[in-house]
């Protein structure tokens, strides 16, 4: 089951956000809502691919400029049944 720890994804992204500053706007004052969400895939032929497997990613907001960062929480190691040992 690949739902989000939302207490462990924070836990890690505090561990391992060496430069908590947002890239835009030089704030730290960070936001998600735990949703998983995906970009989506486009085939050869131009149209949207269905189905397979999806990059899994959760969107950290930045509350001042509102500059987005997407964070794949499978790498990290944030869903339930995951261990923290990554
Ligand atoms: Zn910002």
């Amino acid at each position: 089951m690949n739902k989000l720890n939302n207490q462990k994804f924070l836990d890690i992204i505090n561990q391992k956000w060496i430069n908590k500053n947002c890239p835009m706007c030089g704030h730290n004052n960070w936001n998600f809502d735990g949703n998983i969400v995906s970009p989506m895939t486009m085939d050869d032929s131009g149209n949207i691919q269905l189905g397979g497997q999806i990059m899994p990613l959760v969107a950290m907001t930045c509350m001042h400029c509102g500059n987005v960062i997407f964070v794949n929480p499978l790498i990290i190691g944030a869903f339930e049944n995951q261990g923290m040992d990554k």
